[in-house]
This record gives structure tokens, sequence and C-alpha cells, in this order.
């Protein structure tokens, strides 16, 4: 059984306890989509959102997201090494390992599905003894700190208003309109905008079938002033529509 810390479109979390213990009682293989919030646990005041995650049997986890590593690098951390080494670990003739030499150990092959594989496990390792656990921590409350000013911006502002909850470091927000096709129109539009004038570049998405404009917040350069000129510009190119549109 398959939960989700963090979903790509909005950042919601499943209730991780509550399908662990499910799949205690019947013996169910729990795996955890973390690639968002599996690297949660680094930042202590945002931990509690993903707890149960610890007892999962497997976590997908990309570093390529909140961790910084440049593309690509898709991981899983699995618990029962056994179970992981003897779904993997084949070994032709031409790779027998040995108790001493070059070949003695564990085969990178033997962890995975490819042999000739790109080895991402170093940058990622590299990145963490450089900068330390606790700085990807920080970068991640940082973010987090980020989504809720900006959510904060929309909810006080009644020309914007959010179509998501703001659950970890993702903005799911429109700029009002007299229903939802002209809804769609103009955020649309803004967005077109907004990409084509090199300001920003949003995209869009749709959540129970309301369209919006959704931010995610990664970058370790992103300030609170680029949130306050992102929706200073929204506000701009809306007016501007509004009145072309109305001309
Ligand atoms: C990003 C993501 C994935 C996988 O995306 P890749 O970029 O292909 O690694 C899977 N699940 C969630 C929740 C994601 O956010």
């Amino acid at each position: 059984m398959i939960g989700t810390a963090g979903t790509t479109n909005t950042g919601a979390i499943d209730d991780l306890t509550a399908i662990a213990d499910l799949c205690e009682r019947e013996g169910i293989w729990f795996h955890v989509d973390g690639c968002i919030g599996g690297v949660l646990r680094l930042a202590p005041d945002h931990a509690h959102l993903v707890a149960g995650i610890e007892r999962a049997g497997s976590v997908a986890i990309d570093p390529h997201k909140w961790l910084h590593t440049p593309f690509e690098a898709g991981a899983v951390l699995i618990k029962d090494p056994e179970a992981h080494f003897a779904t993997f670990e084949m070994h032709g003739p031409y790779l027998q390992l040995q108790e001493r030499g070059m070949i003695a150990g564990k085969f990178l092959a033997d962890y995975g599905l490819e042999l000739s594989r790109g080895f991402r496990a170093l940058k990622i390792w590299m990145a963490f003894k450089e900068q330390g656990s606790a700085k990807f921590g920080r970068l991640i409350a940082k973010d987090i700190g980020l989504a809720r000013y900006m959510a904060g911006k929309i909810e006080a502002d009644s020309l914007l208003e959010l179509f998501a909850p703001v659950d970890l470091n993702i903005v799911c927000f429109r700029h009002v309109a007299a229903d939802e096709d002209a809804s769609r129109v103009l955020n649309t539009e803004i967005m077109l905008r907004l990409q084509e004038r090199g300001l920003a570049v949003p995209l869009d998405t749709t959540v129970q079938g309301k369209h919006g404009l959704r931010c995610a917040f990664n970058n370790h350069r992103t300030r609170r002033e680029d949130i306050d000129g992102f929706l200073d510009d929204v506000l701009h190119i809306a007016k501007e529509i509004i009145a072309e549109q109305a001309s």
C-alpha cells in the first residue's frame, strides 16, 4: 500500500500513521511516495507532518527536488536489506563476488535494475558531506515559510484566492473572476504573459475542478521580495487583461 508524503499537485499529505496501522494489521508492505516530503524529517519544526513515515518498508525520495541535487536523482530507501538484495541481486559468471580484491563487498548493480548505471548516489552523498543535513532542513523550513507568507498575502487580498490548502511548499491560487470559465481564461492569460515577459514561470493546474496557478518553492535564492513582486505583477497583468476584455 502506498501513502503519499506530499502530493505533486498541492503538497497534501496522507495520514501515514493510519496507513501504517492498517498495513501492520493486514501484513501489507507499506511504501511511502516521499518524492517531495520524504525529507521533511530534516526540518525539525515540520517533521511532525510525516509522523509514521519511519514505519514504512520503503520510501521513495527525489533528491533533485528538496535536496537540491542537480537533475536527475531519484532514490528509494528500503528498510530490509535482505529483501532488497533478494529482489535485485543477480550474478552472471562474469560478475562473481570475491572475499578480497576489487570486487569484494556489494555490487552497486545489486541495489536496483540497472547494471551500467550512472553513479547518482555520489552527488547526493557529497552534498550531505559538504552542506550537512541540518542545512537542508533549514532550506526546507524556509520554503514552507515562503509558501505560508505567500498564502497570507493572497488571503489578505480580495482580488486573489487560494483554491487548495497550503500544507507544504506549494501554493495554488488564482485571480478572482465572474465564474469558473472566465477564471480559466483570465488566469491562463496571466500565466502566459508572466512567462512571455520573462517575469516568472508559474504553471497552472486544476484541483477538484478549480483551475489556477501553481507555485512550488524549491529554490534557495527565493526571497519574500520575489513573492511581493510576483503578486504585484499578477495583479497588474490581470488589470490589463480585464481592461482589454472590457474595451
Ligand atoms: C516528482 C514526484 C514523483 C516523480 O517524479 P520524477 O521527477 O519522475 O522523479 C513522484 N511522486 C511525487 C509525489 C512527486 O512529487
